[in-house]
């Protein structure tokens, strides 16, 4: 299939050409078509499968086909993201999309100066692009009229609801035309009752789409965990940098604090390093952004909010530093590799107190992570892979090792602890404490980097029989449903 399928306005076309895409993603080839049949719009798709194209080139065409409909400088389509990187991006693709036609266009955030964004506004805009808080700020102070939108599309809704906008949305929704006199869509990357209700809401009879399995992490991402401890994770990431070579890799912390820590360590590592978070000033993120892009900062770190609607072509890594606290923040991260079907690697170092993190995420996934120690950087608490004890009795899959099945027995059983070390040759269990220190070098010569596929990593045992029930597709977790089943009373 090709973009000319869609009728679209030589304009745009020109503009998608020149952004050197050949041909639609499956998300645009669903979506465009009814989009532009000025169907609602419920679709699940993960952050760069393409979804944005997937709304803003209907919503280009309406612009450029349809006369305005209010009269005066009301703005005609809302785009409303749950933060300042996201809307900055999608700001860009309005920009480059629209490039050939005459579109106004402005993204409206808090943190900046809000005088220009008056000046702006005044002009009378076709799109607007804006986060909640900042456009209520002017939907107060009456600079921006909002009663005569055409499209309005909620963007990345999970997200939104998991930072508490739900109010911001609604009061949003309220300053709009009735639900029946606008074109409503809406775009999340994994689905609750939450997403459920406030869809419907917001849609009138939509349509579904759905791609590449809501909530489940791109294909093109190959995924690994590299079991360590807590103590040594900065010393294995300046490591896997430094012996990969990587030129590009985005980390990302749990906290802002960590965040900073993170980039003095690698810093003095001698690898460039800045670091993106809230508690950075609007300007400071974007010049960390731009350097980053620009391949003058080789580290970018940075917090599950500041990451947010970051799209680097072509991005190579991601490692979590530390695994998200909510599981679908690591379907959110590792979306910032492999994006529009590119391959992209997401590691992910894992110390012995955030299994019960790793498991939530294998659960929304559906898949176990393969499990890889890195020689030299064994951790002292080996990963593992079963489910928990409290987890059987919930009636998780069971791998019924039999009696003395906590974690450690059933590593043992696996060849997993330190039985397969001993086996290995390394008699404590701690290995070359010296290789361990080698190890923190950050310009490739330190031993330790060869990998070693751990039993775990295949899911193997010793005999090679599969270790355990978990390693089959995982229950989805509670409370989400199946969007083309269950949405819309079909459950
Ligand atoms: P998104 O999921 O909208 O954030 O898009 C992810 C990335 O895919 C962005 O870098 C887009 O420029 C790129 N992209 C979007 N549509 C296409 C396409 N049809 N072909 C190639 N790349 C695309």
């Amino acid at each position: 299939m090709s973009f000319e399928h869609f009728g679209l306005e030589a304009e745009i076309l020109r503009a998608i050409n020149e952004q050197g895409y050949d041909s639609p993603t499956p998300i645009q080839a669903q979506a465009i078509p009814k989009v532009l049949e000025g169907r609602d719009l419920m679709a699940g798709a993960q952050t760069g499968t393409g979804k944005t194209a997937g709304f803003v080139l209907p919503m280009l065409q309406h612009l450029a086909t349809q006369p305005r409909r209010g009269k005066g400088k009301a703005v005609r389509t809302l785009v409303l993201t749950p933060t300042r990187e996201l809307a900055a991006q999608v700001g860009e693709s309005v920009r480059d999309y629209g490039r050939h036609l005459r579109v106004k266009s402005a993204v409206i955030f808090g943190g900046v100066n809000i005088r220009p964004q008056m000046n702006r506004l005044r002009e009378g805009l076709d799109v607007l692009v804006a986060t909640p808080g900042r456009l209520l700020d002017h939907a107060g102070q009456g600079t921006v009229d909002l009663s005569q939108v055409e499209v309005f599309v909620l963007d990345e809704a999970d997200r939104m609801l998991d930072m508490g906008f739900i109010h911001d949305i609604r009061r949003v929704i309220a300053l709009l035309p009735p639900k029946d006199q606008r074109q409503n869509l809406l775009f999340s990357a994994t689905f609750s009752p939450d997403i459920r209700k406030l869809a419907n809401t917001l849609l009138t009879s939509p349509e579904l789409v759905e791609v590449a399995g809501t909530n489940r992490s791109a294909d093109t991402v190959a995924q690994r965990i590299h079991p360590v401890d807590k103590s040594r994770k900065r010393e294995l990431l300046s490591h896997l940098v430094g012996a990969g070579n990587w030129q590009q890799v985005l980390v990302f912390s749990r906290t802002k604090h960590g965040a900073n820590r993170l980039v003095k360590q690698l810093t003095a590592d001698g690898l460039e390093s800045a670091a993106i978070h809230g508690n950075k000033s609007q300007a400071a993120r974007t010049k960390a952004l731009k350097q980053f892009k620009d391949g003058k900062v080789r580290v970018l770190v940075a917090t599950d909010i500041a990451a947010r609607g970051i799209d680097i072509d072509r991005l190579p890594h991601v490692v979590n530093f530390d695994l998200p606290n909510v599981p679908e923040d690591y379907v959110h991260r590792i979306g910032r590799t492999g994006r529009a079907g590119r391959e992209g690697e997401a590691i992910s170092l894992v110390s012995a107190d955030e299994i019960h993190l790793l498991r939530d995420i294998e659960r929304l996934i559906g898949r176990t992570l393969p499990r890889e120690e890195l020689d030299g950087y064994e951790p002292d608490h080996s990963l593992p892979t079963g489910p928990t004890k409290s987890e059987r009795k919930r009636g998780k899959p069971a791998n019924k090792p039999g009696k003395g099945s906590g974690n450690k027995a059933r590593n043992k059983a696996r060849g997993n602890g330190r039985g397969q070390q001993q086996a290995q040759g390394k008699p404590n269990g701690k290995p070359g404490r010296r290789r361990r220190r080698g190890g923190a070098r950050a310009d490739g010569a330190a031993n330790g980097g060869n990998m070693k596929s751990a039993s775990t990593a295949r899911g193997k045992t010793q005999n090679g029989k599969p270790t355990n029930a978990h390693s089959q597709r995982a229950k989805p977790a509670r409370g989400r449903v199946n969007l083309a089943d269950k949405l819309f009373g079909n459950e």
